[in-house]
């Protein structure tokens, strides 16, 4: 078969198609879906944030997966292919939630992980026999799960550091599952509460065989075992002993701290930089969220000993918690300041289909009426807060961004990153880069983090693009939920 798999790009409060001119990192699940599949299939991979799609393309089979931001987007894209009599199949962790619902508009619906699913997907679609749900049968062994294949990807369509023919860092996982559970996140109920890992020998050659010099190990929690977290950086640190060493970024909890040997550990193995849920500097939203295990008394600590290693600590905080006031976003930049960090990345608290919260908040008559799938993007306010109006919540917000994306906070940043770089020259240059291109996102009212650089709307039906400019919303012209 003909196959095409998409990652779709999502839609704008109008409904218009919102694309970039680069994307910031190749999509993991399509490179994992490329590699379930066997020849004689033949694969592309598009990904609507920065490609066009061809839907006159000679296809027997379009593969399209879709978190909930990307749901709108990715319907209308097999509503197009199914007119013309393609067979579309819908996955993702919003199809898994709402299965039902992709299902109006897929002749099937994966629901849980592509190992266990993707392989009876396309026998029965070869023979005809296509059902309306395949159900992953428990959690996938990661120990057969194959190694992302990304031969199929344009990578030029990515952003890249000078000189190198790779994006930023390529995407790879070791571990899935959480034990955590926490109410705002989908993490527990679709990849399980059962830590599952990858054989590090399986990692190792996933690594030699993409070639990069930088990886972003996608992992909720890298180091949520540690006896596998330091045999994992033991290897890595091989690796570098051999002249095949790596760079990488991830994602830990604050209980890294309880190990702290696996912070040098993870120095030494090539970490530069660690993506850390601390969620809110206020303890009654840890508490509210479940995620007690974090404690704010703990972030400093953390943070030094991060730096300490030569790894750039970059936490995720989420604003509209029902404990925030006005004062927590002056609060949060303070801390942010004087703990030194060089980058973090600020969400809007958003209700997730597949979390407790979206349950809790869909049955207090909490969210807002008429939302669109692509606004629960974590950019935008898609239910009533306690202590703002949304608009007031949205506003704050994005002045907040804009605020940490400053040129003299940018500045201020690169130098903490410099400070602690061994490599000061290349941190620098990188540095200023990302972060002029990073403040370029933020006045545009576009999380770069979420997507890519250089945002434009097109016609919102994949065609040509209508406009072209960087600055086509800002947050302070529209308001979502009106
Ligand atoms: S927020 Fe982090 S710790 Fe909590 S459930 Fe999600 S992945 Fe686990």
């Amino acid at each position: 078969m003909n196959i095409l798999l998409v990652y779709p790009s999502r839609l704008d409060s109008c409904g218009r198609l919102v694309k970039y001119r680069q994307a910031f990192l190749p999509p993991l699940a399509l490179a994992i879906l490329t590699a379930l599949t066997p020849p004689p299939h033949a694969v592309r991979v598009v990904n609507d944030l920065v490609e066009e799609i061809d839907f006159a393309a000679d296809v027997d089979l379009v593969g399209i997966s879709i978190m909930t931001s990307q749901a709108e987007r990715g319907y209308r894209i097999a509503d197009r292919f199914r007119k013309r009599g393609v067979k579309v199949v819908i996955g993702g962790i919003h199809a898994s939630c709402r299965p039902e619902e992709a299902r109006r508009h897929a002749s099937a619906v994966v629901i849980g992980e592509a190992e266990t699913t993707w392989p009876k997907v396309l026998v029965d679609a070869e023979t005809g026999r296509l059902q309306p749900y395949y159900q992953a049968d428990g959690w996938a062994d990661l120990s057969r799960s194959p190694g992302p294949d990304f031969s199929k990807f344009r990578l030029d369509v990515y952003a890249s550091t000078p000189f190198s023919r790779f994006p930023i860092m390529m995407p790879v996982f070791t571990t899935r599952g959480c034990p955590y559970g926490c109410r705002f996140c989908s993490v527990t109920r679709f990849f399980g509460s059962r830590y599952r890992t990858k054989p590090v020998a399986q990692v190792v050659a996933e690594i030699l065989s993409i070639g990069a010099p930088e990886y972003f190990f996608v992992d909720d929690n890298l180091t949520c075992q540690p006896e596998y977290a330091r045999e994992l950086f033991a290897a890595l640190e091989g690796l570098k002993r051999e002249g095949k060493g790596i760079r990488f970024f991830s994602q830990v909890s604050t209980r890294i701290l309880l190990h702290t040997d696996l912070i040098d550990r993870a120095a030494r193995a090539g970490c530069s930089g660690l993506f850390i849920g601390i969620e809110s500097i206020e303890e009654r939203n840890l508490s509210a969220m479940g995620k007690t295990f974090n404690r704010v008394v703990d972030y400093e600590e953390l943070f030094s000993r991060l730096q300490g290693a030569g790894i750039s600590p970059h936490p995720s905080i989420i604003f509209g918690f029902d404990s925030d006031t006005p004062a927590q976003f002056g609060r949060t930049f303070d801390f942010l300041v004087r703990t030194r960090v060089g980058g973090a990345s600020f969400w809007l608290l958003t209700p997730l289909p597949g979390t407790d919260l979206f349950e809790e908040m869909e049955r207090d008559g909490r969210l807002l009426e008429g939302q669109r799938w692509s606004s629960y993007d974590m950019d935008h306010v898609v239910f009533r807060p306690r202590n703002f109006t949304p608009d007031d919540l949205y506003q704050r917000f994005w002045a907040h961004c804009r605020r940490f994306h400053s040129w003299k906070n940018t500045l201020r940043r690169i130098g903490f990153k410099v400070a602690m770089s061994r490599n000061p020259l290349k941190t620098a240059v990188n540095q200023a880069i990302l972060g002029y291109r990073f403040r370029l996102a933020i006045l545009a009212g576009d999380n770069p983090f979420s997507c890519g650089f250089g945002r434009y709307l097109a016609d919102g039906e994949g065609g040509q693009s209508k406009s072209a400019g960087l600055l086509t919303e800002t947050p302070g012209r529209f308001r979502t939920w009106v």
